[in-house]
């Protein structure tokens, strides 16, 4: 890449980002092309976001043909793609209505004043505290960063909003010990993902369900990076039998389009009322055309199954192919969501993996990421296995 982009991006954004020196810039199916011409696997997906691969088919034409009629109209009209996107979720889910957003942390930011307007207004009983776990991530605005369960987010922003509360995950006596009659909700990830790939345990989220029943608590599960196949499931909570009140989702949902949305349960509906929430971009035409043609894509081809068959080749290969590295203490996954735990931090081996073509990320300082979309063939999973192997193995 020419020195003159990372000049230029030096001097003109914010170094929020520990950005490698390459720029992509051009992407089909599993595969990215940078500046040089260089040819990379993905295995990352923008994180979790292009799960039909890049520039899938079905969804770059409803772009094109939404492009050619209208960009942009206020809510205060009906947009019917955004009635067709949501009605595609609230038919294939458990939820009932749905708020469209622009970001992960907008639609989690939505969720959780949802269900403090919900026991506010609805139920009448003040309840505002939202309770979520250690290592957990749920965004980057005031309240979400607050959310989440990392201290890392949180440094130098003070004063947080009041009303969070954070207990170890997958930990039952420590969640009941900390509710109080202020709880008015508790969220929480099916997989934490940035936390370093953690399954929630099955026993406990379904008795996590049952006390939120028992207690008038809702229940908030963020989809975010679980969500829109990519663990096997078209949402992640389908494993374990709950369905929780709200839930939201974002990365996966517009297939690179930038949306987000929350979802709720009937009895939600009326804790937003005309004027309570809002958002000028939620749901535009352009937006939800990706939605629309992204979920059809999903449900019409049956992509989370795909994604649940392909995930246990991953993993079988991977622990046949990693079976005598002493590197790697343990590989866990749920479908596409796969973490490889290794002995020390692996930063550096991202860059050689990167070198030898192929693409992942890390979730937390010793765990390698792997998030291919969703149609990877058994050669791709091959190829990535292969690379991976040949590098752990040299350590
Ligand atoms: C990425 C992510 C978010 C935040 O989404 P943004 O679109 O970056 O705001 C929230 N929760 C989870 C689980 C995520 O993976």
């Amino acid at each position: 890449m020419s020195q003159g982009t990372i000049e230029t991006t030096e001097q003109a954004l914010f170094p929020t980002y520990a950005r490698y020196p390459q720029a992509i810039v051009k992407g089909e199916g599993s595969w990215l092309w940078d500046s040089e011409g260089n040819k990379y696997l993905d295995f990352m997906s923008g994180i979790a976001v292009t799960n039909l691969g890049h520039v899938p088919k079905a969804v770059k034409e409803a772009l094109v043909a939404q492009l050619d009629s209208l960009w942009h109209i206020s809510n205060l009209f009906h947009i019917p793609n955004q009635a067709e996107a949501g009605k595609l979720i609230t038919d294939n889910s458990c939820a009932d209505a749905v708020f469209f957003c622009n970001s992960g942390a907008e639609a989690n930011e939505a969720a959780i004043k949802l269900a403090r307007r919900y026991q506010q207004k609805v139920k009448g009983n003040g309840r505002y505290e939202v309770i979520t776990f250690h290592q957990s991530f749920h965004g980057r605005t005031l309240a979400t960063l607050t959310a989440t369960g990392q201290d890392k987010v949180k440094d130098g922003f003070g004063p947080l909003p009041a009303g969070f509360k954070h207990v170890p995950y997958n930990d039952l006596a420590a969640l009941k010990a900390a509710i109080t009659n202020e709880t008015a909700a508790i969220m929480l990830e099916m997989v934490q993902a940035e936390g370093g790939i953690h399954p929630v345990d099955p026993q406990f989220i379904q008795a996590v369900a049952q006390l939120c029943k028992a207690e008038g608590i809702l229940l908030i599960v963020d989809e975010i990076q679980t969500g829109i196949g990519r663990t096997g499931k078209l949402f992640a909570f389908e494993h374990f039998g709950i369905e929780p009140d709200i839930f939201t989702m974002a990365k996966g949902l517009g297939s690179g389009f930038p949306v987000g949305a929350m979802a709720a349960k009937e009895e939600l509906r009326e804790a937003f009322t005309a004027g309570s929430h809002g958002s000028t971009f939620g749901g535009t035409p352009i937006a939800t055309a990706a939605v629309k043609a992204t979920l059809e894509t999903i449900i019409g081809q049956q992509v989370p199954a795909h994604a649940a068959q392909q995930g246990e080749y991953l993993l079988s290969k991977l622990r046949q192919q990693l079976a005598g590295c002493t590197f790697v203490n343990e590989v866990r996954g749920l479908g596409l969501i796969v973490g490889i735990e290794c002995k020390e931090p692996v930063a550096e081996l991202v860059v050689e993996a990167q070198k030898q073509g192929l693409l992942v990320i890390t979730a937390g300082p010793n765990v390698i990421r792997l998030l291919p979309n969703l149609l990877v063939t058994n050669e791709e999973i091959d190829q990535a296995v292969a690379i991976l192997a040949s590098i752990l193995s040299a350590r």
